[in-house]
C-alpha cells in the first residue's frame, strides 16, 4: 500500500468535517453525502492543480455543499446565535483560507470551526 499523500490526506480530512457537520444539522441523508462526494471529487482535481491550496479544501468543500443544499434542500446551516428574526445561514470564512469557521453575518461573530457544528448547538431547533 502506498502512504496516503498530503493531498488525500486534506481531502479526506475535508469530507470528514463537513460530514460531521450535516450530521450535527441531521441532514446527512444518502443523496445530500453523495453531494460531498461530489464536491470531493471536484476539489481534487482543483488541489491536484494547485497543492498548495490543500488546507483550503474544507472550506471550499463546505461552501460548495452548502450552495448545492441551498438549491434542494434550503438553508444549511441554520445559525445558531441568533434566536429571534428569519433564520439565516451561517457563512464560511475565509473563502479560501486555512482553519476555516462558521460565521454568523449578521452577530459577526464565529460560531465554531467547520467541523465543529455539533458542540456549538447548532442543529434543528426546538419547536
Ligand atoms: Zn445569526
Amino acid at each position: 500500500m502506498d502512504p496516503i499523500s498530503p493531498l488525500e490526506q486534506a481531502l479526506h480530512a475535508a469530507r470528514a468535517l463537513v460530514l460531521a457537520d450535516l450530521v450535527a444539522g441531521q441532514v446527512a441523508e444518502p443523496d445530500v453525502v453523495s453531494l460531498v462526494e461530489e464536491s470531493v471529487a471536484q476539489r481534487r482535481w482543483w488541489v491536484e492543480q494547485w497543492p498548495e491550496g490543500a488546507e483550503f479544501v474544507a472550506g471550499l468543500v463546505a461552501q460548495d455543499v452548502q450552495d448545492a443544499l441551498l438549491e434542494r434542500y434550503g438553508r444549511w446551516p441554520l445559525c445558531p446565535v441568533c434566536g429571534s428574526g428569519n433564520p439565516h445561514a451561517l457563512d464560511v470564512e475565509p473563502e479560501l483560507g486555512p482553519d476555516p469557521h462558521w460565521v454568523c453575518g449578521k452577530a459577526g461573530v464565529k460560531v465554531a470551526a467547520v467541523g465543529s457544528l455539533g458542540t456549538a448547538g447548532a442543529g434543528p431547533r426546538p419547536s
